[in-house]
């Protein structure tokens, strides 16, 4: 049997310890899929992390008045996790839990977020992708991702089956492989979720960068500003040439005759929104001047170029462009990674974080290590 390390606790255990919430937050964009989760992630009800590891984006979107909780399967790392939130007075929740038997009710939630975890299972995705079906609520919006085939990790599987091959020839035996995870092509991925009973609205590849960070073995080197790295995942993220990229992602409804609007959180939306938006819309909402970044034809974007290795900015005194009230910026999330200041109090109004999550992302990339702090 092929020994299974994406679902040892104690793998995870260890690969949390040694990072930190903070330095996690800081380098929110090194996997870039900001624009997909800030613009899909609902501003009703409760949503989940399922897989948090150390809770960047739950912290994150609960600074936008998002209710969010993350679940992740390693104690140490919730302890750790509701220590820190503690000493730093994030008021969040935490929670140990089994991603394939989650403590939430049928139909109970409004988002279920994954970021790289079911590729983690040796007998596939399946289970995990029914539990998600499970727990979310008619019009609940699931936000899942993947590795994927880019063309580094092809190059690398390239290399890996050639070598295979000369040692069969030279008859010489290959050592056992220890699995640790799956990349699934989007095509592959959106299979398994619809088979899960969920409808994709939007599916496709994204994180040029990464792979560019992968091949010069997670360092800037290929990705520094100037290099052609750079030049290619800034020109094509947003475009079908980003097939190449390090991930894939589906954005998926669990649908109903009468869903949760995406707009305002009623039981009103009707089926047959979703052959125009990719969110359920209740007719009300339809007149809503949000509901512009919703069509079908609107594609989740960055709304700047990547800024690599920025410096971190020091705390300093900011107008808000949309109460026009002073504030200090945040120590941690420093301008929350958009071209605007907004204050704390703004940033958790709906309509201002919609508007900021579809027109105003600025990606900055930082190296993963704990020196930020
Ligand atoms: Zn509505
Ligand atoms: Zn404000």
């Amino acid at each position: 049997m092929i020994e299974s390390i994406g679902q040892d606790e104690s793998v995870w255990s260890n690969e949390w310890g040694q990072l930190t919430p903070e330095s996690e937050i800081r380098m929110w964009d090194f996997y870039g899929l900001r624009h997909w989760i800030a613009k899909f992630i609902p501003r009703f009800g409760k949503t989940i992390e399922a897989g948090c590891g150390l809770g960047r984006y739950v912290f994150y979107f609960s600074e936008m008045g998002i209710d969010i909780e993350g679940v992740d399967f390693s104690e140490s790392t919730i302890d750790y996790l509701n220590d820190w939130k503690k000493k730093n007075n994030f008021d969040v929740v935490f929670k140990k839990g089994n991603i394939l038997k989650l403590d939430y009710e049928d139909n109970s939630l409004s988002g279920y977020i994954s970021l790289g975890v079911i590729e983690h299972f040796i007998e596939g995705p399946q289970k995990a992708l029914a539990e998600a079906y499970r727990i979310l609520r008619p019009g609940g919006i699931a936000i899942i991702s993947t590795p994927s085939i880019s063309f580094y990790i092809f190059a690398q599987k390239l290399k890996k089956s050639f070598k295979k091959v000369v040692k069969k020839i030279l008859f010489r035996k290959s050592k056992p492989e220890t699995f640790y995870q799956y990349w699934y092509r989007p095509g592959k991925l959106k299979k398994f979720v619809e088979s899960s009973g969920l409808r994709i609205s939007r599916y496709g590849s994204a994180d040029l960068l990464f792979a560019f960070c992968e091949a010069g073995y997670y360092s800037e080197k290929y990705i520094k500003e100037g290099t052609f790295g750079y030049n290619y995942s800034t020109k094509f993220e947003n475009s079908f040439l980003n097939f190449i990229g390090s991930q894939s992602i589906t954005i998926s409804v669990k649908t109903a005759e009468k869903m949760h609007c995406f707009l305002c959180g009623k039981p009103d939306a009707n089926l047959d929104s979703l052959n125009i938006f990719d969110v359920p819309v209740c007719n009300e909402c339809k007149n809503k001047n949000d509901v512009k970044y919703y069509f079908k034809s609107i594609v989740p974007k960055y709304c700047a170029p990547y800024v690599i290795n920025s410096p971190i900015k020091p705390v300093s005194k900011c107008e808000c462009d949309f109460c026009s009230k002073e504030y200090l910026s945040n120590e941690i999330f420093e301008n929350y990674g958009f071209e605007k200041n907004v204050c704390k109090d703004c940033l958790k109004i709906p309509e201002v974080n919609i508007k900021l999550c579809n027109e105003f992302i600025k990606p900055v990339w930082r190296k993963r290590t704990t020196e930020y702090e």
